[in-house]
């Protein structure tokens, strides 16, 4: 994809150029891939004003560079970001954006104490300008998406009969993981989450060695990856007949979800979006168990802009991928979170609408 990389460089330079840079020193992995398509956990790369860039990465990854970022000049050294700083000066850039969100204090000091001559450039925090370009994905990258989150949905097909009393979290969570990678996943997105009975009231609860019981809901939060984007998928089930409280939070909380995937189309405001689902899980009285964002971007990164929550701002667009996941979680009780993958699409002459891309039933499973 050299053409989309050089694209994505010169949407870089206009970014620089609109907070007063004439180059950006990018220094985050994942947007270094982005701009060059390069993976690797050492590099960083220069973009001037006019769009040209300069990679630099050290010996480990020369080799893959050369091979695939052949439409940007190849610097191979072990500190990246003092050499292409080096090089602006050099080249007499004046002013040098740089992302201040990733770079630590101890490496900008180190960038900028050292008595040069002449003097560096002006240095520019760039805040979340470079990671705000990633919001609006081009097709090769929602097909990535996509695949990613089919992956996920075969796998956890695949392993429902797993789902059964003796079977631990953590049994279940090495299962499903290996069911991804088998089905072509190039890694996970993140962590399973496995939250069985109790469990299930910790949002975040790590798949440990509680076994799965009669009258549990399990609930599954997972993702393959897929050419370094990240599906995000949660669903919960029955582990024998629900009981009425169980059976009652999850129709509110899959209510919630339909309502927020209905609504999501370009031009959503965030905060009104996540509104759309808190307000029916607190008119029905658990607003206090429903602590976390309605959803968030994904992409390179499984949490990324747009943030969809309380306080949040942005507004939704064309092509923008993101999740909706509700969830209610009531202390040392249990818990139910429905979540899916979607890709916000403008209409034919509509409003538009959000394209589920994790397509599991959202149907109460009881197994
Ligand atoms: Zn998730
Ligand atoms: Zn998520």
């Amino acid at each position: 994809m050299p053409q989309t990389h050089a694209l994505r460089r010169d949407r870089a330079a206009a970014a620089a150029r609109a907070i007063g840079a004439d180059a950006v020193l990018v220094t985050g992995g994942v947007n270094v891939r982005y701009l060059t398509g390069l993976a690797s956990s050492n590099a960083a790369v220069l973009v001037q004003g006019d769009g040209s860039a300069l990679l630099a990465t050290d010996s480990r990854y020369a080799g893959t560079a050369e091979r695939d970022c052949q439409d940007v000049g190849l610097l191979v050294e072990r500190d990246v970001a003092s050499a292409l700083l080096g090089r602006a000066r050099s080249s007499g850039v004046q002013a040098v954006a740089f992302e201040d969100l990733v770079m630590t204090v101890h490496a900008y000091r180190e960038l900028t104490s050292a008595e040069h001559s002449p003097p560096g450039p002006e240095m520019i925090a760039a805040g979340s300008a470079i990671d705000q370009l990633r919001m609006v994905k081009d097709e090769d990258e929602i097909a990535l998406l996509d695949l990613a989150c089919s992956i996920t949905g075969q796998a956890y097909s695949s392993l429902l009969d797993r789902m059964r009393p003796g079977v631990s979290e953590r049994e279940y969570a090495i299962a499903l993981e290996r069911a991804m990678i088998d089905l072509g996943a190039d890694g996970l997105a993140f962590d399973s989450i496995v939250a069985s009975g109790p469990n299930g009231a910790v949002p975040h609860h790590r798949a440990g060695s509680r076994r799965f019981e009669p009258g549990d809901l399990v609930t599954v939060d997972c993702g393959a990856q897929c050419g370094g984007y990240h599906a995000d998928m949660t669903r919960t089930v029955a582990i024998g007949e629900p009981s009425a409280w169980q059976r009652e939070i999850y129709q509110l909380v899959a209510d919630a979800q339909a309502a927020g995937v209905a609504a999501a189309r370009p031009g959503m405001d965030v905060q009104a979006l996540d509104a759309v689902a808190r307000d029916m899980i607190e008119a029905a009285g658990h607003g206090g168990h429903f602590g976390h964002g309605l959803g968030h971007g994904v992409g390179l990164e499984i949490h990324e802009a747009p943030i969809i929550g309380y306080g949040r701002a942005g507004t939704l667009d064309d092509r923008v991928p993101i999740t909706i996941e509700p969830g209610i979680y009531l202390p040392g009780t249990g818990g139910v979170r429905i979540e899916d993958t979607l890709v916000v699409r403008a209409g034919a002459g509509a409003a538009g609408s959000a394209q589920p891309l994790t397509t599991i039933t959202r149907e109460l499973l009881v197994l």
